[in-house]
């Protein structure tokens, strides 16, 4: 252990997230690169449980738990915290390539900590989240990828929103879904899908309405919904006037992201929370003719709900706790660590075997 503060976890259930499938196929931006130290075990979405535990650790083996995947300031040893740290904003930290670690955002990410795709993850005290006895493991591995939807939702979504169109309907946008519906009761949410096991999952998580066209029909299913006009250029694709007030755009492609831009209202913001490093064939012109804003999220950090201040990932794992989440139907899969390969081929055949989240098991 890298000191008393810090204590080893031996890894229950991992997931693999659609950030992992862009990773083994190195398609990853080489920027991503400076945030991370090599060779390092990839995977983040985890529970576990405390295995040993430093004399400072706060915590007594077989404690189960969710390692917040994040090494920012307070981890890497420095006693004053950096501007971002000092604000709460921990994923913004400004030395995840500096102090005692080597650089990386966290576990799944960095050479000396392991990832949630090995046996064994090191971590300091802070990142470390208990979970509850009566949530089961198979309900916990998601805190980690609701964390995130909980920071995109709580941090880019008024509270009055109106409409919110969610993109992608993947284990990410429908963990968006999800936390809309938690903490955004009053908004609209309106899902599109691409697939039909997906749009019933949508469904099931809570969209008010789920959309499975494409092309100039699911511009004019949103504009029905909003009441907005759809206007169509000389060439290309339509343009709504009038249009979701935030779009928080899920799928990761330059397809979608062009779809976000074109189908959010003027003034309104595209939230990117799926991860496209070079998307093609978008078009920015409804920045420029619309002030439609684009904002990205990265991760999650310490939330303000109400009067109240959180950690995302703590509040996701109340919000499983209390069952006002529940993604165990997106469980399409799982598979034994040793057996990864299967697991990674299976999690990109979102059409033929339908997969949407699949788990990987050490111990299996
Ligand atoms: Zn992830
Ligand atoms: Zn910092």
């Amino acid at each position: 252990l890298p000191g008393p503060e810090w204590v080893a976890v031996r890894v229950r259930l991992a997931g693999i997230c659609g950030s992992d499938l862009h990773l083994v196929h190195q398609d990853v931006s080489p920027s991503a690169s400076v945030y991370a130290s090599f060779p390092f075990v990839v995977g983040h979405e985890n529970v576990g449980a405390v295995a040993a535990a430093g004399p400072a650790a706060g915590v007594a083996p077989g404690q189960r738990v969710v390692v917040e995947p994040l090494l920012p300031c307070l981890p890497r040893g420095f006693d004053a915290p950096c501007p971002a740290c000092r604000r709460g904003d921990y994923n913004l930290c400004e030395r995840f390539a500096e102090g005692r670690l080597p650089a990386g955002f966290g576990q799944g990410f960095c050479r000396d900590v392991g990832g949630a795709w090995g046996e064994v993850m090191v971590a300091h005290r802070s990142q470390l989240v208990p979970v509850p006895d009566a949530l089961p493991d198979e309900h916990a591995v998601f805190a980690e990828p609701l964390a995130c939807a909980v920071h995109a939702v709580l941090r880019h979504v008024p509270d009055a929103a109106g409409t919110v169109l969610v993109i992608g309907a993947g284990a990410m946008g429908l963990a968006t879904v999800a936390a809309l519906r938690a903490l955004r009761p009053a908004a609209r949410i309106v899902a599109v899908a691409r697939y039909p096991h997906q749009a019933a999952l949508a469904a099931h998580l809570g969209a008010h309405q789920v959309l499975t066209s494409r092309g100039r029909a699911l511009y004019d299913q949103v504009a029905g919904l909003v009441g907005a006009r759809v206007l169509q250029p000389l060439l290309g694709r339509p343009l709504l006037t009038g249009g979701a007030d935030v779009t928080l755009e899920c799928a990761g492609t330059g397809r979608a992201l062009d779809d976000a831009l074109r189908l959010t209202r003027a003034g309104g913001a595209v939230v990117c929370v799926g991860i496209a490093f070079a998307p093609r064939g978008v078009d920015w012109t409804p920045l420029y003719l619309r002030e439609v804003r684009v904002v990205g999220t990265s991760y999650y950090a310490a939330e303000r709900v109400g009067a109240r201040t959180v950690r995302a990932i703590e509040l996701a794992v109340e919000l499983l706790a209390a069952g006002r989440v529940d993604l165990r139907p997106l469980v399409t899969h799982r598979f034994p660590l040793r057996h990864v390969a299967s697991a990674l081929a299976t999690a990109l055949d979102k059409r033929g075997r339908r997969a949407v989240k699949v788990l990987l098991e050490p111990a299996g």
